[in-house]
């Protein structure tokens, strides 16, 4: 047996605008500058990898994802402009999206197969490999933020469930009902994935059922210091065992982030991230062998995890901010602001 969601009441029917964000492209970015001096910065999003096509989403949804991604690359972007840590950056354009009701982290998370909210997040330094996770969070608003408590204020780099709370709840961390996690989109989607389900066992219908893709949320920045850093969000897999814990929370598989590298932050399913130590693999080829960011990544992405079966994305970008965000699924909400300060925001396959 599932449990209702405490407050029916609270459904989300209509996903809300996040407030139109006055950002000029050009005031945001300042004057190109195609150089690479210390001083310039970049800043790569996701909002989730998934079966995306164009005419899938209606013009006003589509309207929605695009404005909430530039409002996160927005946020990000800014901090780092204004010299800022890739640290903060990341956590600022995060929490945009954590607080959006159209992607599966914070407010807007898919259900567990209970009809619970369990929440993963990783954050990590490239500069200092200092790194903070935070597992099976029910009632934390903001899990990176928790992440990153975990990481500056704690000698541990990942904490789980009560006790995960009980650490925010010390750190002064915003506290939730449960129920404020709720959205009918989320909810409908665990009904329709339960209504699909054949035997005893719960079928694999991680994806939601309905749009068929993953929303975890991510962001990968480099600041004014040269310093590399990655932040990983989700509510994990509609459907998904209480309990169970994918690869944003995993150092390595989904959140990574080394100066010596890259960094990195994928979506997509998590078990298969897992087992192919995504993150970290596309770093250590770029390390060990000295091929470029694009390639390794187009290598774990499009051939190790296709032949694994595994399906999603990530987003990358390295010292000299070089960005490669390659993807197996049909699209993946992403955007991206370049040294040079231009600004890109793609959802399909273009
Ligand atoms: N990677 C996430 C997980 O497996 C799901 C997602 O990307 O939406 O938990």
């Amino acid at each position: 047996m599932f449990r209702l969601p405490r407050i029916q009441s609270a459904l989300l029917t209509t996903l809300t605008l996040a407030p139109a964000v006055a950002f000029a492209l050009t005031g945001c970015a300042g004057a190109p500058n195609t150089t690479s001096e210390p001083g310039d910065v970049a800043i790569v999003i996701h909002g989730g990898a998934g079966t995306i096509r164009r005419g899938d989403l209606t013009p006003e949804l589509e309207a929605a994802y695009r404005s909430a991604l530039e409002e996160a690359l927005s946020a990000g972007h800014v901090v780092l402009r204004q010299g800022g840590s890739s640290l903060d950056a990341v956590v600022a354009a995060v929490q945009v999206m954590e607080d959006s009701p159209l992607f599966n982290a914070g407010k807007g998370a898919v259900f567990t197969s209970e009809g619970t909210n369990e929440l993963d997040a990783a954050i990590m330094e490239g500069k200092t490999l200092m790194a903070g996770a935070v597992a099976g969070v029910r009632r934390v608003k903001s899990p990176i933020a928790l992440a990153r408590a975990v990481m500056e204020q704690s000698p541990h780099v990942m904490m789980a469930g009560a006790g995960a709370e009980t650490f925010a709840m010390d750190q002064g961390l915003e506290i939730v009902d449960p129920a404020y996690f709720f959205t009918q989109r989320r909810w409908d989607a665990l009904q329709r994935a339960k209504a699909e389900e054949t035997g005893p066992q719960v079928t694999a219908h991680f994806r939601d059922p309905d749009d068929k893709k993953f929303g975890t949320v991510g962001a990968v920045a480099l600041d004014s210091d040269g310093n590399l850093a990655a932040a990983t969000s989700t509510g994990g897999m509609t459907n998904k065992k209480f309990g169970r814990i994918g690869d944003a929370p995993i150092i390595g598989a989904g959140t990574y982030a080394n100066n010596k590298s890259c960094a990195v932050s994928a979506t997509g399913h998590g078990e298969y991230f897992i087992r192919a130590t995504v993150a970290h693999d596309i770093c250590a080829r770029v390390a060990y062998s000295g091929i470029s960011l694009q390639q390794a990544a187009d290598e774990v992405v499009m051939k190790e995890l296709v032949e694994m079966g595994g399906e999603g994305g990530i987003i990358s970008l390295d010292r000299q901010g070089n960005i490669a965000t390659p993807f197996n699924s049909e699209g993946m909400y992403r955007g991206s602001i370049d040294k040079t300060g231009k600004m890109v925001i793609q959802i399909y396959r273009d």
